[in-house]
């Protein structure tokens, strides 16, 4: 780095409330770490900011240098979206505050909130706000691109309860958006990423949620595959939306409930929960067992917040990951057939695949109400997902990853993508997601709002 930048840097610090980074100072190398380990990177400065003027400091700072700028939220994205080589990183792993009002039943929560920060607040309330399935990840790139979990069925996406924001623009202005504050940019920051400034704060509706959950994991192995399948279809197509649930093609967790000599070993797994204490839950359990006996299952009430956690350690920092992800309009036979091929084909016992259910409050929100890349029909996104120990072993599982993808993309018609789960920028493909008029109205929005596209580090809709 020259002199110049050197002596501005420290100007930054000067101004900056929160904390600025660089890569002689000794938290460097834990600063720029991010969740996926396979993504390595030396930003020239970390600015971690302590609120929105500091968050507009740094991208002023990036801009008269001429430095990239990467936003970091909880520092999930797959393909090391919030970090860059060289550039500036706005940090946002300060602004983790959420306060709840549960008399207006709104919650207000930092941009660099994690989803464990947003649970933690709202559930003793017997309140929540619909996200995603594991607690370490950010609430700001989930948000962003749309937020999809256990609750989608029930409550929506995650913009759906979206309210209002903070944003602080491209040339550093700081607005607060909402449908009566800057509607065309409070339209597009749900669904379109973080193309459009960086959230400083979300303000969330909240809904009523029992904070008692029920929970059931069934399992089969490999052979018993196409069964399983078939029976999810049949399940879901008849389920209300007080019960969810998630198809997944894993290996068997070394967990208590599980008998040791079913420890790791592949197949599939229906992950069934139940809200507000509904009867359904138990019946499905019952119809379940009934209908195609697991190998093993566990049933049982848990706290919401334990369930939001449940996984999180099977997703945890330090691991090599890659991922493709595709909707499918429907379950079909064929569908089934490619899924039960592939899947014994992983070698890493910790990849997966997983099956969301997007129906009943996901299709109850217009396809142009929000820009969320994907129409509100029914459907399924798939997660095919490789984790790794090592990256020495990720190439194989990234090539399983891509086989699996290609093959089900005569299934997926065209439906497109879950952008957040985008690994690898394909312009077509975005397009796709969101079909031309949307995307024409997303640049529209891009060139009132980052004409320059500062922010393109990011599935990018360029300006018009
Ligand atoms: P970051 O890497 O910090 O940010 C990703 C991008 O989001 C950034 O490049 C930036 O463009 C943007 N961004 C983040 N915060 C802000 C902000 N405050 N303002 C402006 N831009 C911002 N998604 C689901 O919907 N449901 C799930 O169940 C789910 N589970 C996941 C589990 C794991 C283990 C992982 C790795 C991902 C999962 N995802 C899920 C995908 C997740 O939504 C995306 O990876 C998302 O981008 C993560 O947000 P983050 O803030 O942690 O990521």
């Amino acid at each position: 780095m020259t002199q110049t930048i050197d002596s501005a840097v420290h100007r930054l610090r000067e101004i900056l409330d929160g904390q600025v980074i660089e890569p002689a100072d000794p938290d460097y190398d834990q600063a720029r770490k991010l969740w996926n380990a396979d993504i390595d990177r030396h930003p020239a400065v970390i600015a971690r900011c302590a609120g929105a003027t500091d968050v507009a400091a740094a991208i002023g700072f990036a801009r008269e240098h001429g430095l990239e700028i990467a936003v970091r939220g909880g520092a999930h994205s797959m393909s090391g979206a919030s970090s860059v080589d060289g550039g500036l990183v706005v940090d946002l792993s300060l602004l983790r505050e959420v306060s709840v009002d549960p008399q207006t039943r709104r919650a207000r929560v930092g941009g660099g909130a994690l989803l464990s920060d947003l649970d933690a607040a709202t559930a003793p309330h017997g309140l929540a706000v619909p996200a995603g399935l594991i607690s370490h990840t950010g609430v700001g790139g989930l948000t962003l691109g749309g937020g999809m979990g256990w609750l989608t069925r029930r409550a929506g996406l995650t913009i759906d309860s979206l309210a209002s924001a903070q944003v602080v623009l491209a040339d550093g202005r700081i607005v607060r958006t909402s449908s009566d504050q800057h509607p065309d940019l409070f339209w597009a920051i749900r669904g379109g990423g973080g193309n459009f400034g960086v959230v400083t704060e979300f303000e969330f509706h909240l809904h009523d949620l029992d904070p008692t959950v029920q929970f059931g994991m069934f399992f089969w192995g490999l052979d018993q595959g196409r069964d399983v399948l078939r029976l999810a279809r049949d399940l879901i197509a008849g389920m209300p939306s007080e019960v969810n649930i998630v198809i997944a093609g894993l290996n068997a967790p070394p967990a208590p409930f599980v008998p040791e000599q079913h420890h790791f070993q592949p197949g599939y797994a229906l992950l069934l929960t139940g809200f507000d204490g509904t009867p359904h839950h138990a019946a499905l359990a019952d119809r379940i067992r009934a209908e195609l006996p697991p190998l093993f299952d566990m049933v049982t009430p848990m706290p919401y917040v334990a369930l939001q956690q449940m996984i999180d350690g099977a997703n945890g920092w330090g691991q090599f990951n890659y991922e493709k992800s595709t909707y499918l309009p429907e379950l079909t036979d064929s569908v089934i057939d490619v899924i039960t091929e592939h899947l014994p084909a992983k070698s890493s016992p910790l990849s997966v695949v997983l099956f969301y259910r997007l129906d009943e409050a996901y299709c109850a929100v217009a396809d142009d109400d929000t820009a969320f890349g994907g129409t509100r029909t029914p459907r399924y996104a798939a997660f095919i997902v490789a984790v790794t120990p090592d990256q020495a072993t990720l190439a194989a599982d990234r090539a399983w990853v891509r086989t699996l993808f290609d093959a089900l993309q005569p299934a997926s018609r065209d439906t497109g993508t879950y952008i957040n789960a985008m690994t690898e920028y394909d312009e077509h493909r975005v397009r796709t997601t969101y079909g031309p008029g949307k995307y024409a109205r997303l640049a529209q929005v891009k060139t009132v709002y980052d004409p320059g596209n500062v922010f393109h580090r990011n599935i990018n809709i360029k300006p018009a």
